[in-house]
Parts: C-alpha cells; structure tokens; sequence
C-alpha cells in the first residue's frame, strides 16, 4: 500500500484520502489508526486526508491525530450542530485540520450552523461505505449552495464516483477537491498521472 500511495503522489496526486470504516456507520470495514500510522512513516511529506465514516467520531479524534493525520472529517449525521462544533475545535486544538461530511440524502442546510468552524466541506457524492459506486447528479446542486457560503480560504471536497466523466461537472459546481479510487486505482499505473491531470482539469 506505501508503494501504492507513493506511486499515486508520483503521479501528481496533492493528497491520500484515507476512508475509515467501522462497519457500523456503514456495513464495512476498512483501516485503523495504525494503518495511518504506518503510511505517514512511509511518506513523511504526505498530506493525509481522514475522512471518519464512523458512528463515534470522537472516540477516533485522537488517536488518527496521534497517527499522523493532517485533516479529519466527521459526519453531521451522527453529531448534532453543539456537538460538531466541540469536536472542530477539539481537532483543531490537536494541529489537525477540521472538516464536515454531509450523506447523499442529508439535506446540506444541516451543515450551516458548523460551517464557519472547518477548513472543509465534504459533500459525499455516492452512498458511503463501497467504492465504485455511480456518481449522483443531484449532489452537485449542495456544492453549489456551499460554494456560496463558504470562505475564500475554505474548501468544498466531493467523494464518491468522482471519475474524467463527471470531474468537470465538479469543478464547475465549485469543488476545489476531488477524490478519487476506482477512477484511478483501477487503471494501470502507467495511465495515472494522465488521469489525475484530467481530473484536476489540466489535460
Ligand atoms: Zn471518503
């Protein structure tokens, strides 16, 4: 996975996003703090990306801070707007950098009270919890009402099915950062920084 990741950054990657599972939020499982643990050794230069698909976000905030995280994103549906807003500034006062996740069928307004307390915005863009799932359309329509709130230094994240088919269409809708999986890790490597240009819309 080291080799993996530091063939991805290689290839004109800006971050890993790291999705973390706890198959009760969403039925799968995926890594643990160790796991970050070990990648930030094998690429100390590496700007991790955390994105916290668990029921109890809290419980996590330490130790992935400990384990090297730069940024950690937690969902809105299983905080309410206090308790968001206690756990931004609990990863802030760790040096990590905060930000909020918003489900496919959550309504984006839920994210205002928070917003003005993270760096970022995730808008997930498929059910979370599989990869290579089909990008849904109608999420573009929530970058665009956050487009409109956020701050300059603020960023809009999407995740899931994000693919050169749909990339475009999130940028244009105001996304500053793609992920990307399958569209990538399924392709061979030699493709990869070919892809990532396209992504980022400089192909
Ligand atoms: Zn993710």
């Amino acid at each position: 996975m080291g080799a993996q990741c530091r063939a991805v950054l290689e290839a004109g990657a800006d971050l890993l996003h790291l999705d973390v599972m706890d198959g009760h939020f969403v039925p799968n499982l995926t890594m643990g703090p160790q796991l970050c643990e070990d990648l930030r050794k094998a690429l100390p230069e590496a700007y991790l990306d955390v994105h916290l698909m668990v029921t109890d976000p809290g419980d996590f905030v330490e130790p992935f801070a400990k384990a090297g995280a730069n940024a950690l994103s937690f969902h809105i549906e299983v905080l309410d707007a206090p308790g968001a807003i206690e756990l931004c500034e609990r990863v802030r006062s760790m040096g990590v950098s905060p930000a909020i996740v918003v489900n496919p069928q959550t309504p984006v307004e839920k994210l205002e009270p928070v917003l003005e307390h993270v760096d970022m915005a995730l808008v997930m863009s498929v059910n979370p919890g599989f990869g290579g799932q089909a990008f849904i359309e109608q999420t573009l329509r929530k970058t665009e009402w956050l487009r409109q709130r956020v701050r300059g230094n603020q960023r809009i994240e999407m995740d899931g099915g994000v693919s050169p088919e749909t990339a475009a269409r999130v940028r244009e809708a105001g996304c500053d950062v793609l992920v990307a999986g399958s569209a990538v890790f399924r392709q061979p490597r030699e493709r990869w920084s070919e892809l990532i240009q396209n992504l980022r819309g400089d192909a």
